[in-house]
């Protein structure tokens, strides 16, 4: 069978993490969550102090830094999904906190950051056989993917989803300052001078409102059959 490369992108917790890694499992694709390497670059900012008391960011001792910024994807054999590591540490629950959404957005906002994310990127896909999610996957990371998908569902929907998961793991969560945070980011994500998120001309729309995950997957596999096929 054809390995194709396959670009999910989208506003914030619209769950196109889930839909993407599922399908990277069922179909045998190696999955790429491109938002867990900007909130890694987020997490080592914060944790060297290169955030300013009014919340600006200290640009050029994190330029300095980023060849010291290291992410990498190891399977955890136990969820059967990939953990996210910094610089050899397993950050894949440090990278979720409310502390490292509410500055993650500046941080993708930044030129530097984004030409450094995008050349790994790109070399993690050169074998296609990928699932990669983000925010400028079908737009500038791989404009030639055979499959571009970009899923949208209504902020209050989205920001609900987020709290639940937050809950399920026991993290304290405050619904009214996480829907202030998707809408945010939305913003800040669509507006931004680089890459900024926006739907490919040639990308399916996937509202997923008021899908359920499996009629969700269903609908995303019929999609790779199309092509692969
Ligand atoms: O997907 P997730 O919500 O984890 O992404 C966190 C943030 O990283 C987004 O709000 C966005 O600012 C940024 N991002 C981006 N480009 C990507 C992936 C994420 O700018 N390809």
């Amino acid at each position: 069978m054809k390995k194709i490369t396959i670009a999910i992108d989208g506003y914030s917790s619209c769950g196109k993490s889930t839909m993407a890694k599922d399908l990277a499992k069922e179909i045998g694709y190696i999955y790429v969550d491109t938002g867990a390497m900007y909130r890694s670059v987020t997490l080592y900012a914060l944790r060297n102090g290169f955030f300013n008391t009014d919340g600006s960011i200290q640009e050029e001792a994190l330029r300095m830094s980023m060849p010291n910024i290291n992410i990498a994807f190891k399977i955890n054999t136990q969820t059967g999904r990939p953990d996210t590591y910094l610089n050899g540490e397993n950050v894949e629950q440090d990278i979720r906190t409310m502390e490292v959404s509410s500055h993650v957005s500046p941080i993708a906002t930044l030129p530097f950051v984004r030409e450094a994310l995008v050349v790994q990127q790109q070399a993690m896909g050169k074998e296609k056989g990928i699932v990669m999610d983000g925010r400028d996957i079908g737009t500038v990371v791989f404009p030639n993917a055979e499959l571009k998908i970009f899923v949208t569902a209504s902020s209050r929907v989205r920001a609900q989803r987020r709290y639940n998961e937050l809950k399920a793991k026991g993290i304290p969560a405050n619904f009214d300052e996480i829907l202030k945070n998707v809408e945010e980011r939305d913003y800040i994500d669509s507006h931004r001078e680089i890459s900024p998120l926006r739907r490919a001309n040639d990308a399916l729309e996937l509202d997923n409102s008021y899908l359920t995950i499996k009629e969700q997957q269903a609908w995303l596999l019929e999609q790779v059959k199309k092509i692969v096929k």
